[in-house]
């Protein structure tokens, strides 16, 4: 089963442009990391620009660390889970400042540096190190799910999936092991449809005797995601721009530049306006966090208060998306007035 996936994988691996070329065991840290950071929460088509973007503006760890947090949150804005760009600064910083600019070459020292987990470190550690590390992420649970036909649903399987892909990870060629299963899922052995005539693991494959391969990974039932109301406020001046606001450093999208808002706690849709100025009603837009789904109704008006005030096109290139969409819905009421 080994030798079949990594031939399969000298063949048809994807190119990535964090990635060394197959059998080439000297991928850069940095890059690994930064990438694998971003591709936590993201797919690999969203994550590309933005790895292409930190590295023309931040080529080393030490160019990152040296980095402005404001700078690395606005260039991050769009990725989500805004934590992990905090993470990323803390890490780089003690990457640069406690290793001499050197990443740690064993999954135990990468797991000590900060907002580095269990995923992240076996990732790096695998790909740019080539150790035999466990690396199991979503697509790689879906493979030993299939392959082995797992009755056990997720999230409840997640152990034995560990176990399962950990019984398969030797000595030689880890990282390319780690990448192939990674590409596989991707690939071939997609969520809704696998494409079993394009796989070199048909003949070891129980979830491909079963029939029904794409049964597997079972799943719980979700519960549904709870829905939340509130307010966005978009105040726009003469000079073209729109005021911004620095979100507290703790809570969700802390740190980074929003626009002024209500709580987003309300479980009811409300009308909540300034008591001053020309504040108008110009609609909603929705946004899908982990745990919440969040209706913001938008309201604008012109301004000069004290604000962030910034250039629009600047704003809604630093902005996380869901004040962007609500800067947007901004716009297009002000260009139909
Ligand atoms: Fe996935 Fe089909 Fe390959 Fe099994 S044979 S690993 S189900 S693509």
């Amino acid at each position: 089963m080994r030798t079949a996936l990594l031939d399969w994988y000298d063949a048809h691996a994807r190119t990535l442009p964090w990635r060394a070329a197959p059998g080439d065991a000297r991928a850069d840290p940095y890059r690994v990391w930064l990438s694998e950071v971003m591709l936590q929460q993201t797919t690999v088509p969203h994550a590309v620009p933005y790895f292409l973007t930190f590295l023309q503006r931040w080529p080393t760890v030490g160019a990152l660390a040296a980095a402005p947090d404001a700078e690395v949150m606005a260039a991050w804005a769009g990725l989500g889970y805004y934590a992990r760009a905090r993470n990323l600064l803390a890490c780089a910083r003690a990457v640069t400042g406690d290793h001499g600019g050197v990443f740690p070459d064993t999954e135990t020292g990468l797991l000590a540096l900060p907002g580095v987990g269990p995923y992240t470190a076996a990732a790096v550690a695998a790909i740019a190190f080539d150790r035999p590390a466990n690396v199991v992420d979503g697509n790689v649970e879906r493979v030993m799910a299939r392959l082995f036909a797992v009755d056990t649903p997720l999230p409840a399987a997640k152990p034995e999936l560990k176990r399962l892909a950990a019984g398969l990870v030797t000595d030689h060629r880890p990282g390319d092991w780690a990448q192939a299963l990674m590409d596989l899922g991707a690939t071939v052995c997609r969520p809704r449809t696998p494409l079993c005539d394009q796989c070199p693991l048909t003949p070891h494959c129980a979830g491909f005797a079963s029939g029904i391969p794409e049964r597997y990974p079972l799943k719980t039932a979700k519960a549904n995601r709870p829905r939340r109301f509130g307010t966005a406020f978009v105040q726009f001046d003469d000079q073209g721009r729109v005021g911004l606001v620095r979100r507290p450093d703790t809570g969700l999208l802390g740190g980074m530049l929003g626009l002024p808002t209500t709580g987003w706690d309300s479980t009811a849709p409300r009308e909540e306006l300034p008591g001053v100025g020309d504040w108008c009603s110009v609609g909603a837009v929705d946004h899908i966090f982990t745990h919440f789904a969040l209706t913001l109704e938008v309201s604008m008006a012109t301004g000069d208060g004290n604000l962030l005030w910034t250039p629009v096109e600047q704003a809604r290139a630093g902005l996380p998306t869901v004040f962007r969409k609500a800067l947007d819905r901004a716009i297009a009421a002000s260009r139909e007035t």
